[in-house]
């Protein structure tokens, strides 16, 4: 029987609960917009005593789902105001799986001022412990002495300064399962602060000595869908797998979706994106012994994640991803693999989203702070973060909230969250979803590469960006992206992953209305929070500007884009 862990910091207990039944058929963001929707008031504080931090597993995780133990991290957001997932790999959800725990709430808030940290043992118990020798330490110190102490096995879950000091552009870390540093993030929406207002500094869990056990409805159907996952995606290896994320670098460049300083819908520079490609990073691992191919959870088939090393072979971040290539590269016109992976180590070090991190920093150039491409002033910019100074505390709040203070028009954000790596004028599928993602501006809620796409019929464009939403719902719901798109080629293998571990009968549409229901719940959620129509919209640049790339410009309404999801 899978159980819920409920921990309340004023009280200091943990208690186990059975998992409700009518939570059965969610997971992930799915179980985030559920409970949300039944436990916590859309009106309350961020920060305040209302709001849980939760973190849930995915509807199969008691599988051995590849790319099924994802862990969502979820709660009101600090920094868009509205309801927040954002999910993670590493090794968490595994542990918290083999305990049988498939999700844990963690509630009100502490009556003094005292840091605490949430372990569970071998044996199950979970316990909050004082947290003081580990209070101001940053991600990669702190995971070093928590491993010293439980031992090198356990997963750790854990906020750097970022997170302590409430930034909103604060991440929650966890440990890769290939590395064992705090590389993986659930990066987006401030969750750092949210955990650092319970005053939790990290969750560490040991492997169960008892594993849970699960009852399948029918383990061969299941077995068979699984080995047709697992060989669909071995037997043809994208580039996911062969290089990583950054594989997209050429593609998504050379359509112009790729930001370029501060999302000005410019082609970034042919030689200069070759600097930062899928071929350059490749060789920089080759020249310095890093590894590509790594799996950030266990039994991940894709394994898109990897170690980088710095120019004399030592490690430097592990899970260089595309999205900061995008963001702190090109979007901040900086076209240095080293300086790149530098700004992560020290992110994920900290406790930032490297999204909002690299929008950030390319407002301050537009504003001037420091020139576009300026590699030191942009390390500068987060070791501020670091110190804390002023101006530090400041970046800390995140894209909009600096492009406000320096009065910069053009500050690409929609709900207070920034956009990612790809310019919404070259796909207005993404635009579409930075502008009514429940989210904020965020492509993991429905991404399509779709050059052109301003020139389709306005009607497709927006029936496609609402069903792009619910599909990754959907996957939100199961499981990894990257392994969720590789059940994209045979619709027998999710009704058979289903119907083989739940029972019952299992179709492509029940498996997507998943996905519509954890957005109907979202929006829901959202609403009661006071949003409007009048927050599902870009930045009036993306439809006054044309981008000089391919001539397009943005030019669905707010009216249009609410009617695809009535
Ligand atoms: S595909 Fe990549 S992000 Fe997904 S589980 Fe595997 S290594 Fe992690």
């Amino acid at each position: 029987m899978s159980k819920t862990l409920r921990v309340n910091v004023q009280t200091g207990t943990t208690n186990y609960e059975d998992f409700k039944k009518e939570y059965r058929e969610f997971g992930g963001r799915g179980l985030i917009a559920k409970v949300m929707n039944d436990e916590v008031n859309p009106k309350c504080d961020p920060l305040g005593k209302e709001n849980k931090l939760l973190l849930t597993t995915g509807i199969l995780g008691e599988t051995p789902l590849p790319m099924g133990h994802r862990l969502s991290v979820g709660g009101k957001s600090p920094l868009t105001g509205g309801i927040k997932e954002a999910n993670v790999g590493g090794t968490i959800a595994t542990l918290l799986l083999q305990h049988g725990i498939k999700m844990v709430i963690i509630e009100d808030l502490p009556s003094d001022d005292k840091w605490k940290i949430l372990v569970i043992d071998k044996s199950g118990k979970a316990e909050l412990v004082p947290a003081d020798e580990y209070v101001g330490l940053n991600n990669y110190a702190l995971t070093e002495k928590l491993q010293a102490k439980y031992g090198k096995k356990v997963g750790i879950l854990s906020i750097g300064l970022a997170g302590e000091r409430g930034y909103r552009n604060s991440s929650v870390q966890v440990t890769d399962a290939s590395t064992g540093h705090p590389s993986r993030a659930a990066a987006r929406g401030g969750m750092g602060a949210l955990l650092g207002a319970k005053r939790i500094k990290a969750v560490v869990v040991d492997e169960a000595t008892n594993k849970a056990t699960f009852d399948y409805a029918n383990k061969a159907k299941y077995d068979a869908a699984r080995k047709k996952l697992v060989d669909g995606i071995t037997s043809r290896p994208s580039g996911f797998s062969t290089v990583g994320t950054i594989s997209n670098v050429d593609m998504v460049g050379g359509m112009g979706l790729i930001p370029v300083k501060n999302f000005s819908g410019e082609l970034y520079d042919s030689k200069k994106l070759k600097k930062i490609n899928g071929d350059a990073f490749m060789a920089k691992l080759k020249k310095t012994g890093g590894k590509n191919g790594q799996p950030c959870q266990a039994g991940c088939v894709v394994r898109c994640s990897n170690t980088y090393n710095d120019s004399k072979g030592n490690y430097l971040t592990s899970g260089l991803e595309y999205e900061t290539v995008a963001l702190c590269g090109t979007n901040c016109m900086i076209d240095d693999l080293d300086t790149i992976a530098k700004m992560d180590r020290m992110c994920d070090d900290l406790g930032l989203d490297t999204i909002e991190t690299g929008a950030t920093i390319a407002v301050c150039m537009e504003a001037g702070k420091i020139p576009w491409g300026d590699k030191k002033g942009a390390l500068k910019l987060i070791q501020e973060m670091i110190d804390g100074t002023e101006f530090g505390k400041l970046l800390g709040q995140g894209t909009a909230v600096v492009g406000k203070e320096l009065g910069v028009k053009r500050t690409p954000a929609v709900k207070g969250q920034s956009l990612s790596g790809y310019d919404p004028r070259n796909s207005h599928i993404v635009g579409i979803t930075y502008s009514t993602s429940p989210m904020g501006a965020d492509h993991t809620a429905g991404v399509a590469m779709m050059p052109n796409s301003d020139q389709m019929p306005r009607q497709f464009r927006l029936s496609m960006g609402a069903n792009m939403q619910a599909n990754m719902a959907t996957c939100d719901n199961l499981m990894c992206m990257f392994g969720f798109m590789g059940t994209m080629g045979d619709a027998t293998i999710l009704p058979g992953l289903m119907e083989g571990a739940l029972g019952g009968e299992w179709n492509t549409a029940k498996i997507n209305a998943i996905g519509s229901e954890t957005l109907k719940l979202e929006r829901a959620f959202n609403k009661a929070a006071g949003f409007t129509i009048d927050d599902d919209v870009l930045p009036s640049f993306f439809y006054d500007e044309v981008a000089p790339s391919t001539g397009a410009i943005f030019d669905l309404s707010k009216e249009d884009m609410a009617k695809a999801f009535v």
